[in-house]
């Protein structure tokens, strides 16, 4: 994998010298921009549309900032409404979480319904449990209605019970879903054997609003319907910086600048100094995938035969996919450091061998790991940034239909929605305190929730 992290910078808060710092790292020289991890989607994936960089002084109604699912989503729509749109994207449209996730479309958040309800009010909080439950719809409707070619399938999403604390849950969570009409159902240990393939879980709650697509091929196919709608989409292009003028925001990139009445910071857990009081309000960690060779026609008759998708009710939680070539990819969360060494990965290679022991011997062709943004509420969030300016992120790894269904609401913020018709809380920025100890404090909650999900596994 090349280097995940890159430089941009700067703070609209008068920081001279980091500025004057980024403008000396930043260069046009097409070599110096991240390529994608080497990860099975970008071995895949139909090759994108052309993104040129942003040349020149470029004038739009509205400017977003990042080209992953919200960034897209949100271009996209917002052109379709008949705005302008510029977006500017650091590497390419995907290049982030957006082309490297598990491609799993999961509905709803990882609070439940009445817990949403509880803490919003019955008319605010159903709104927030609708929008949620209907987001992989808009996805799956996006890819049928520009054909987008991403191996898309709608199975069914899984949540496989790892041990019997976390059952009560599932059977409340199937509850709540289920008395607001959703078809949920609880599956017993020897169903869950049957659709996963793995004797490891207990039971599981099913939901057939999810499925599953190759997120990368998503991404590109969504960069190709923005463009059609009319927007103009621009790679290699690293917003450097954001200042406001009498007219709106002017956004530096390296080599050419937007002027923009209103702009989307879409740069989720990858946002760093471009918007200090963004990046300090999301907290970003690192999840880890791998992929077996294509496997056997008698492993694939066994493991997740039906197609569908399944996470488990770990804290670090393992999530698991089949593709259509018939390899398994495994992902999981826990390590902060980022980079491609293997050991990285070897829980995760460890969790698929006792998940999947056929899969012992089988060949690993890629190994690649992207970040994603958590908040403190497990909620996410639009934040209003300034007049004419929001970001919309944090969706705690459930970003495939919820940024798809969050860059809409972007959309419409720009289009004059205000905080009371979004279903979504919109808040300002809150930096959290001690955002620089994250590190250590992740390390200790990471160590802290393995314990857990060991001992909760031992009472099956
Ligand atoms: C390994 C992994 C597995 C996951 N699995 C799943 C899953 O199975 N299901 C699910 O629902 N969710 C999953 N997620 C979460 C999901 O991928 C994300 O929530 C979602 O992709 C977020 O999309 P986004 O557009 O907000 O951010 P991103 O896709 O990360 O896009 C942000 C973009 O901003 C760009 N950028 C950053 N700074 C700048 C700048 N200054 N100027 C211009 N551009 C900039 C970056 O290059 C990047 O392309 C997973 C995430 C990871 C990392």
């Amino acid at each position: 994998m090349k280097s995940q992290a890159f430089t941009t910078s700067v703070s609209s808060r008068g920081r001279e010298k980091s500025r004057a710092k980024a403008r000396n790292a930043m260069s046009t020289d097409p070599k110096k921009f991240p390529e994608l991890p080497d990860s099975l989607w970008a071995a895949t994936a139909p090759s994108g549309p052309s993104c040129p960089p942003l040349s020149g002084d470029r004038v739009a109604d509205l400017c977003v900032v990042g080209g992953g699912f919200t960034g897209l989503s949100a271009a996209y729509h917002a052109a379709k409404a008949g705005a302008e749109i510029v977006l500017v994207e650091a590497a390419e449209p995907g290049w982030g979480a957006a082309g490297r996730n598990g491609g799993q479309v999961i509905p709803g958040l990882k609070l439940d319904p009445d817990d949403l309800e509880r803490r919003f009010g019955a008319e605010r909080g159903g709104r927030l449990v609708d929008f949620s439950g209907a987001a992989p719809d808009l996805v799956f409707e996006l890819v049928a209605r520009h054909q987008i070619d991403c191996g898309v399938r709608r199975q069914g999403w899984v949540h496989a019970v790892h041990g019997r604390g976390a059952l009560p849950l599932e059977e409340e969570r199937a509850r709540q879903w289920q008395a607001r009409g959703a078809a949920l159902e609880m599956l017993d240990r020897d169903q869950v054997s049957a659709i996963l393939g793995t004797d490891a879980y207990i039971a599981g709650l099913f939901d057939p609003r999810g499925g599953w697509l190759q997120p990368l091929a998503y991404a590109r196919g969504l960069a190709r319907a923005a463009q059609t709608a009319g927007a103009s989409l621009h790679g290699r292009s690293p917003a450097t910086r954001i200042d406001r003028n009498a007219d709106g925001w002017r956004i530096a990139t390296p080599s050419g600048n937007a002027i923009a009445k209103q702009v989307l910071i879409c740069t989720n857990a990858y946002t760093d100094e471009l918007w200090p009081r963004l990046s300090r309000s999301l907290i970003p960690v690192t999840s880890y995938q791998v992929a077996t060779e294509p496997l056997s026609e008698a492993m694939r008759a066994r493991l997740l035969p039906k197609g569908h998708v399944g996470s488990d009710t770990r804290r670090l939680l393992n999530y698991f996919c089949m593709t259509p070539e018939g390899r398994l990819v495994m992902g999981g969360r826990g390590h902060l450091r980022k980079g491609d060494r293997r050991e990285l990965y070897a829980h995760i290679v460890a969790s698929m061998h006792k998940l999947f022991p056929e899969t012992s011997d089988a060949r690993l062709d890629h190994f690649w790991s992207g970040q994603i943004a958590l908040t403190l509420d497990h909620l996410p969030k639009i934040f209003e940034l300034g007049p004419g300016m929001w970001s919309g992120g944090g969706y705690s790894g459930r970003g495939v239909a919820m940024a798809t269904a969050t860059g809409r609401l972007l959309a419409a913020c720009a289009g004059g929605a205000v905080a009371d018709d979004l279903p979504l809380p919109m808040v300002k920025p809150r930096p959290l305190p001690f955002h620089g100890l994250r590190g250590p404090a992740v390390g200790i909650a990471v160590a802290w929730k393995l314990l857990l999900d060991a001992w909760e596994a031992r009472r099956r």
